[in-house]
């Protein structure tokens, strides 16, 4: 027989695991697959756990205040630990032209509710300690970012969803979309696996690296494809860095964009880099090239690094847009289809708030962000209109 929910989510990953759980915690019958043996087993657990509202994109930059807010608070409402680390956000500068970069973004950073600053150098050297600084100017800071730990949260989200009647089932991947014709486009009914049919109201879409192959299940081409970015973690050493540091200048060594690192709760310093050349797929073998470059970038950044141990590298995915901005909500050409996915290189930060967001849009017909807002990421966008976010 089949069977029938309220919601079926496709994929318990950062985006799916809090949608479920806002979800369920309305009253509504949630249902949630995911093809791999637990929640957060795919690009969720590849995240540093970095979690900030600095971004340029008004949707993002509120959607990611919601997500603070939920991480923030979450220990106090759980009595759960997820890793929460209040730290800060810094983007250290020394040319003028990161300067302008970064100070032409600051009144749209404060127009849509972010704390952020500008510092000089003085005080950047005092939030991170040991910094280099010959050529250093200043940079910004945002206190309320913070880092979190991305498999507790996901553990976390799950457990909490579950409490409020959520299923998961683990190992059983969707194959395909039980779908009714409309005079234009289609209705969506439910999903298909090996196992069976399950038929719900409303199903969304979080497949995170293989979203597009669940939206072309409903005939729509959304353009989200994964490409590969390497991390690793050091040995613990006695804390002394309090935020997650972002250097936007490219290395000199021509082979990154940019590279950001942070200490975490258990006092490991947490680090990646985003490549010049982007490596497209899902390859995620580490590679040779990648300890040595992020060494070198991260020794000139703080000399006393040279003393870490490095414990672990891993590789993994972004689902990247081409306009680098996530795609979430309903499209007009789909009936019942909600999507949450192209979360670039930053879904974890942006998780819960998205689900906060689609979980009203499921129940109530509308999203808590202003209909403007929210509609910068609306799926029906052009995606190649050349417009990008000036900060990734
Ligand atoms: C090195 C690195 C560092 C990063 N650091 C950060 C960071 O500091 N902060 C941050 O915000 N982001 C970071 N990210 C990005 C972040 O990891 C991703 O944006 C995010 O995990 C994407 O979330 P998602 O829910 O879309 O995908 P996922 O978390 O991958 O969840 C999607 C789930 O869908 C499942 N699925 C797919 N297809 C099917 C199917 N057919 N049937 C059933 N299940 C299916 C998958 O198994 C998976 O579990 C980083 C990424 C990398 C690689």
């Amino acid at each position: 027989m089949t069977e029938r929910y309220d919601t079926i989510i496709i994929g318990a990953g950062s985006v799916g695991t809090p949608t479920a759980y806002f979800l369920a915690k309305t009253g509504e019958k949630v249902l949630v697959f995911d093809e791999l043996s637990s929640s957060g087993q795919g690009q969720n657990k590849s995240a540093i756990g970095g979690v900030r509202a600095t971004h340029s994109d008004p949707a993002k930059i509120q959607i990611c205040l919601q997500s603070i807010d939920i991480f923030s608070n979450w220990k106090d409402k759980t009595g759960v630990d997820i890793g929460w680390k209040k730290g800060g956000y810094c983007f250290p500068v020394f040319r003028k032209k990161e300067e302008d970069i970064l100070r032409s973004i600051l009144p749209i950073q404060k127009k849509h509710g972010l704390r952020i600053d500008w510092i000089d150098s003085n005080n950047l050297k005092n939030i991170v300690p040991g910094i280099n600084e010959n050529d250093l100017i200043g940079g910004t800071f945002s206190p309320n970012d913070g880092q979190v730990n991305p498999l507790l949260a996901s553990e976390s989200f799950t457990n909490e969803a579950v409490k409020f009647g959520a299923e998961f089932r683990y190992k059983e991947s969707i194959t395909g979309l039980i779908t009714k014709e409309r005079k234009v486009g289609l209705t969506i009914k439910g999903v298909k696996t090996k196992k069976g049919e399950y038929k719900a109201d409303a199903v969304v879409n979080t497949a995170g690296a293989h979203a597009s192959y669940i939206s072309k299940m409903a005939g729509l081409n959304i353009p989200v494809k994964p490409d590969s970015h390497e991390a690793g973690i050091t040995a613990p050493v006695k804390p002394f860095l309090k935020p997650l540091v972002v250097d936007i200048r490219p290395g000199i060594e021509g082979r990154t964009a940019n590279f950001y690192f942070g200490q975490n709760l258990e006092n490991r310093i947490i680090f990646c880099y985003t490549p010049l050349k982007i490596f497209p797929g899902e390859n995620r073998q580490v590679t040779s090239e990648f300890m040595p470059i992020m060494a070198k970038r991260m020794v000139d950044l703080i000399p006393r690094f040279k003393n870490l141990t490095i414990r672990r590298q891993w590789r993994g995915l972004y689902p990247m847009t081409p306009d680098g901005v996530a795609v979430v909500g309903k499209t007009s050409k789909v009936e019942g289809l909600y999507l949450g996915i192209g979360m670039c290189g930053q879904g974890f930060m942006m998780g819960p708030g998205v689900g906060l967001n689609l979980a009203s849009l499921i129940t109530k017909g509308k999203p808590l962000l202003k209909q403007k807002v929210f509609d910068l990421l609306s799926p029906d966008r052009d995606f190649y209109s050349g417009k990008k976010e000036a900060l990734k």
